[in-house]
């Protein structure tokens, strides 16, 4: 097994210290496990003046799976749009065809005042948002601003075709498959086209998976369900802008942004494994940022990816145990409760191993 270890901008080196460390224990108890480390973001952009330099971009191909941090800063917001930090996880997408993101949105029981809704709302909630992130009205033609001040038009266009939408909606019958069997289509079919042929081909293909319950719902509706009853919900799956704001909402369920991981998926199961939030300039170089994401990030990869089961559910055990140990980061402490620091977590989570 060959990870390609991303760590990038601002909180991400620190938090992925940690990640390391559960590695190293992993592998000491007999994980083969090759990794190799290289600069990405802002970060490799100072080094060599792109935030994905070819060498970055070739370990990445070559790896079976990306552990990546968070990219981005301040520092960087004046640079032209191709040479962004964030240019490099749309890179690495594009390159190496990473089509499914899969968001588990999971209420840890030890945290569940931390969510703004109530705690008998979201007590137990585990369920997973698979987005598609290669289509959709963030790369369709035409798109642009057009005409005289007074007079502009700004276009962007919703495009689908059949094959994405195959593949993702085959990715989310798969995951439902592993789960609950219960698979939620998401689509705004009474006013958008494209949607009315994702809905079509959500139906298609549903006889391929008898033993998977298909409903759909429209994107309007979800997003009121997430907020009033999310438990209803397992394996959740949507086209690309859906998915950006439908997974973000789920997010903000869980009370923690520092506590969620995701997976991006190619048709084979290669991925990159990244936590869902940024690089935290506010907090970066201080010690302090949650690393329980990028740890979660490393039991997704061995579940996702390397079909480990046992070692991705020790590495979540023993994150449940550092949290059951009272330990609490700043984003996730109540107020007066003692804040620990991204190391004092990451070695309880070793502990917990
Ligand atoms: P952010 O997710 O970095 O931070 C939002 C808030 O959450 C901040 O207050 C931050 O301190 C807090 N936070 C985030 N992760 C935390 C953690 N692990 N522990 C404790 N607190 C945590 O979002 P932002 O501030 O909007 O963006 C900062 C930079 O990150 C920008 O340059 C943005 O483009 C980039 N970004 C990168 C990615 C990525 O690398 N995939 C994703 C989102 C944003």
């Amino acid at each position: 097994m060959n990870i390609a270890i991303l760590p990038g901008d601002g909180i991400g080196p620190e938090i992925m210290a940690e990640a390391a460390k559960v590695l190293d224990v992993l592998r000491r108890d007999g994980l083969k496990v090759e990794t190799e480390t290289a600069l990405v973001g802002g970060a490799a952009y100072d080094m060599h003046g792109h935030p994905l330099p070819p060498a970055t971009l070739k370990l990445a191909q070559e790896a079976d799976a990306v552990l990546f941090g968070s990219v981005g800063g301040p520092k960087y917001d004046a640079l032209p749009r191709e040479l962004r930090p964030e240019k490099a996880i749309l890179g690495l997408r594009k390159e190496c065809d990473f089509f499914a993101n899969l968001r588990p949105a999971t209420v840890f029981p030890e945290l569940a005042d931390a969510s703004s809704l109530k705690p008998e709302i979201v007590a137990g909630l585990d369920l997973m948002i698979i987005r598609e992130l290669t289509g959709d009205i963030y790369f369709g033609e035409p798109r642009g601003v057009t005409g005289e001040k007074g007079h502009r038009v700004g276009i962007n266009t919703m495009h689908y075709t059949e094959a994405q939408i195959v593949r993702i909606l085959h990715a989310g019958f798969r995951t439902a498959r592993q789960r609950s069997k219960r698979l939620c289509s998401i689509d705004k079919m009474n006013v958008l086209e494209a949607m009315q042929l994702w809905r079509d081909i959500a139906n298609e293909l549903a006889p391929e998976y008898p033993d998977v319950e298909l409903t759909h719902m429209l994107v309007d509706n979800a997003a009121m369900q997430l907020v009033r009853n999310p438990k209803h919900f397992d394996v959740v799956v949507c086209g690309n802008m859906f998915g950006d704001i439908l997974s973000d909402e789920a997010s903000m369920l869980t009370g923690s942004i520092g506590m969620l991981p995701s997976a991006s998926l190619d048709a084979n199961g290669k991925g990159l494994y990244e936590p869902i939030h940024g690089s935290a300039p506010d907090i970066a170089g201080k010690g302090v940022a949650n690393p329980l994401a990028q740890i979660l990030s490393l039991a997704m990869m061995l579940k996702y990816t390397f079909n480990l089961p046992g070692p991705a559910a020790r590495v979540e055990n023993a994150v449940r145990k550092a949290l059951a140990s009272g330990l609490r980061t700043g984003d996730i402490a109540r107020q007066g409760e003692r804040v620990c620091s991204t190391a004092e977590m990451g070695e309880a989570v070793v502990r917990g191993l």
